[in-house]
């Protein structure tokens, strides 16, 4: 198949085949830890790199391999490194380009742990960063310093669902000489490629849309050249945190539908948006999709769709945003996102619970923001859902 050439549902059907000698027209799961060598020599140049042959699993695997190839074609990057999970993922470009003394810029509103880890853990190890509000790019112009490395964004922010100029951030960075870390997991391949946008690296929490099912954890991490991808996959190989091969399994077999199951899942939320913005009961909504949304333009220019996820507010302020989660049927009070059902979650008190009051504030996680993931069931059902909550709420 000519991938270079196909359309975005042709790829995720067949990009990443793998031609095994039965002719499976499913990637299968090769569920093994180790591979053995022809002879000696042949396990030697393995080991040299004269030969591609696999090794061992945390280093290689041809069902994780599939995986990986699969996404960086669809993120039109060198090569991609399947881990454990999205926060695998982002340990793992934290360890490989930061150093005591380095600095990093970020978006305020980045998902929580990201941040918690950051100013909790690796400040002990000499990193500094400063978290601002990225959606004005001359506040991170601002923010920069003579040791700046990294400036790694998340658009949209999660919960915020503020909107970073992807391409204004990348003449940034590389005018000072670092680079530019893109998460790209609200939007997932189908609606945001940040590496054409001029990205060095992203990442994906495949446990979100690009699995889908709500079934299993990944990361992954796409790099754009091969030098800082041989540098990414040292470090994932060192600490360990690869995918499994049946976990990378699922994915495969979740990816196959991110189209239709993405297409869908916005077209709910969009309408869901609607329901909310003239409801009595709702104080503010951010969707990108509104046009009330403050970065609506660069949403729709940088975006290939609105996406499914919502943040809002009730006018009955915390007490009511609770009773709503407490009095919704059909939608799961769950955290996650990206998944077939629909969910509902706190992130004051869940996903931002370890990032300090100041830092929530600052970043607009305000206590009455609740955070909604549009599923693919029927949006009248799920409109139906909100309706009688809120009535309670
Ligand atoms: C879930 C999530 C992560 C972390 O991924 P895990 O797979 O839970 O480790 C990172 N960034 C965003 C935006 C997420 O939603």
């Amino acid at each position: 198949m000519n991938t270079k050439k196909s359309g975005f549902n042709t790829k995720l059907i067949h990009a990443g085949e793998l031609d095994d000698q039965f002719g499976s027209a499913t990637v299968p799961i090769y569920q093994t830890s180790t591979f053995k060598f022809e002879s000696a020599e042949e396990g030697a140049r393995c080991f040299s790199g004269e030969s591609n042959g696999y090794i061992y699993t945390r280093i290689g695997n041809p069902t994780i391999d599939a995986l990986e190839r699969q996404i960086a074609i669809l993120e039109n990057g060198f090569g991609g490194i399947a881990v454990s999970s999205g926060m695998a993922a982002v340990n793992v470009i934290y360890q490989a380009l930061l150093a005591s003394g380095d600095h990093m810029v970020s978006t305020d509103a980045v998902y929580g742990p990201s941040r918690a880890i950051m100013e909790n853990h690796y400040v002990k190890y000499g990193v500094q960063s400063t978290y601002i509000n990225t959606t004005d790019l001359a506040e991170i112009e601002k923010a920069f310093k003579p040791n700046t490395k990294v400036l790694f964004i998340e658009t949209p922010a999660n919960p915020t669902m503020d909107i970073t100029d992807i391409a204004g951030c990348a003449e940034i960075a590389h005018k000072h000489g670092a680079l530019l870390i893109v998460d790209n997991t609200f939007c997932s391949p189908y609606l945001q490629n940040p590496l054409d946008l001029g990205a060095d690296i992203l990442f994906h929490s495949m446990t979100k849309s690009i699995n889908g099912h709500a079934d299993i954890v990944g990361g992954i991490i796409v790099s754009k050249t091969e030098e800082m991808y041989k540098k990414l996959r040292g470090m994932m190989i060192s600490l360990g945190c690869n995918m499994d091969p049946h976990q990378a399994y699922m994915v495969i077999r979740g990816l196959k539908t991110l189209g239709i199951r993405v297409d869908r899942a916005t077209e709910n939320a969009e309408k869901i948006a609607v329901f909310l913005e003239n409801h009595p009961k709702i104080a503010w909504i951010k969707y990108p999709g509104l046009k009330s949304h403050p970065q609506y333009e660069l949403g729709q220019r940088q975006m290939k769709a609105s996406g499914s996820m919502i943040s809002f507010g009730l006018t009955t302020g915390f007490e009511g945003a609770k009773k709503l989660m407490d009095n919704v049927q059909l939608c799961l009070l769950a955290v996650s996102l990206g998944g077939v059902e629909t969910l509902i979650q706190h992130p004051a008190s869940m996903t931002h619970s370890k990032v300090s009051k100041e830092g929530k504030l600052k970043a607009g996680i305000t206590d009455d923001l609740i955070r909604f993931a549009v599923g693919i069931e029927d949006a009248e059902d799920i409109i139906d859902d909100l309706r009688q909550g809120l009535e309670k709420a």
